[in-house]
């Protein structure tokens, strides 16, 4: 065909990850296709809750799509002993996805980047140097790939790569606040122990309350049971809502992101937090260290994409790994830490700062060794038995 156009990077998927890259390489002066199989705004099942160190990243105000600023946390342990911590500095902010999305994917459209919506990529095949994109509308040449496409990403499965090691499944639903049992809306609600490796969750918004559950994949059919008891606790009538439900995928060991000139980025390349769920901050960084490869590489510098891999595995991986140690620790010895972090200020406060991004889960991991504490549990039991 010869009327297909023409770009340096096409993208597939306009979630955080892909409209910020699709930001960021527009600003270095390339071209740059951003497909997307939803009409924007889309919904997006999530809580919506960004980590305060998201500010680090994202070079533009997004005052204009926060809903609300959280100070705090209301925690609970199977669904018991109820209190509250607070902070003097930012915590979390809680914003509308689709609103979120949306607002990112504007900005990489002011700077030049060009938005497919309602278009799904259904194929990519190689030709010479280029590789061919084929949506149902349309067939795009491109130099570089980008898998934005999610937890289920097509481009992954195509180029048969599996960053995944595990997966948890959120299931949630939005509930206005004054149907809520009130608690301080300006934090948010927190209960562990209940489950073997989850959480149940509230983050509040201006108007309505993301209010939902996070479990092993694998456990996903009696997460609803589970968050209809939540929702009870809460005051509301689990019969009367509308729940949404999708996968979180983690990257905890080191796996191939990348296969020639294509890249996943986000949650296709596995790059959510174990321990929290928190993807977003994850798929803006992941996009911010492919951008800057990407940059270099089309200034004139050859092996600048290899460096992407590694850039993964420095500097997101580690992280995520050392979070799930914690997790495990945390999930074994639930009631014993969360008297600590009821009854201390230290956990609350390392908290707060990996939060804002002056601490990082690998750091805490040298000094306080999780793992090595989970192998002399496990060790200890496989001795018993
Ligand atoms: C219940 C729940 C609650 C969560 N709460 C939080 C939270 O509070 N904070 C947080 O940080 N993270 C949260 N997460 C995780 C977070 O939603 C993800 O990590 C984040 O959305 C990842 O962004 P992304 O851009 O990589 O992917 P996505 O946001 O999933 O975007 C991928 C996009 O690709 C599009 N797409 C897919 N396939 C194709 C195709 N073939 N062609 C074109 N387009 C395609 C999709 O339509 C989608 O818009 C939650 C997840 C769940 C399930």
């Amino acid at each position: 065909m010869n009327d297909q156009k023409i770009y340096d990077v096409a993208i597939i998927g306009a979630g955080p990850a892909g409209s910020f890259l699709a930001y960021q390489l527009s600003v270095h002066g390339l071209r740059v296709a951003l497909f997307e199989k939803e009409k924007l705004p889309r919904i997006k099942t999530c809580a919506g809750g960004l980590s305060a160190k998201i500010s680090d990243i994202l070079p533009f105000d997004i005052t204009p799509v926060i809903q609300k600023k959280i100070y705090g946390a209301t925690v609970s342990h199977k669904f018991q002993h109820i209190f509250t911590k607070y902070t003097d500095k930012l915590l979390i902010f809680t914003v509308d996805r689709g609103d979120f999305d949306h607002y990112l994917v504007q900005y990489a459209e002011k700077k030049g980047a060009h938005l497919f919506d309602e278009e799904r990529i259904k194929d990519l095949r190689e030709d010479g140097d280029e590789y061919i994109l084929t949506s149902d509308k349309q067939e795009i040449r491109c130099k570089i790939a980008i898998g934005a496409d999610g937890a289920q990403s097509f481009l992954a499965r195509k180029i048969s790569l599996n960053p995944i090691s595990r997966s948890h499944f959120g299931l949630q639903t939005e509930i206005p606040l004054d149907a809520l049992r009130p608690f301080d809306f300006n934090t948010i609600r927190l209960d562990f122990g209940r489950l073997r490796d989850g959480y149940f969750w509230v983050f509040p918004k201006k108007e309505t309350a993301s209010v939902g559950v996070i479990g092993r994949l694998r456990d996903a059919v009696s997460l609803r049971p589970h968050l209809s008891d939540w929702l009870k606790l809460l005051g509301v009538d689990p019969d009367n809502v509308v729940l949404r439900g999708h996968s979180i995928p983690h990257r905890i060991t080191h796996s191939p992101v990348s296969f020639d000139r294509i890249f996943l980025i986000g949650d296709a390349a596995g790059a959510a937090d174990y321990w929290t769920g928190e993807g977003i901050y994850y798929a803006l960084k992941t996009a911010q260290m492919l951008a800057g490869h990407i940059a270099a590489y089309f200034a004139g510098d050859q092996h600048a994409l290899a460096g992407y891999e590694r850039a993964m595995d420095r500097e997101t991986l580690s992280d995520l790994r050392s979070s799930y140690y914690f997790s495990q620790a945390f999930n074994y010895l639930s009631a014993y830490a969360f008297k600590l972090i009821k009854n201390n200020d230290y956990p609350w406060d390392v908290f707060c700062r990996i939060m804002r991004g002056e601490r990082t889960f690998s750091e805490l991991q040298q000094r306080l060794k999780p793992h090595m504490l989970l192998n002399k549990i496990f060790n200890k039991k496989s001795r018993g038995r």
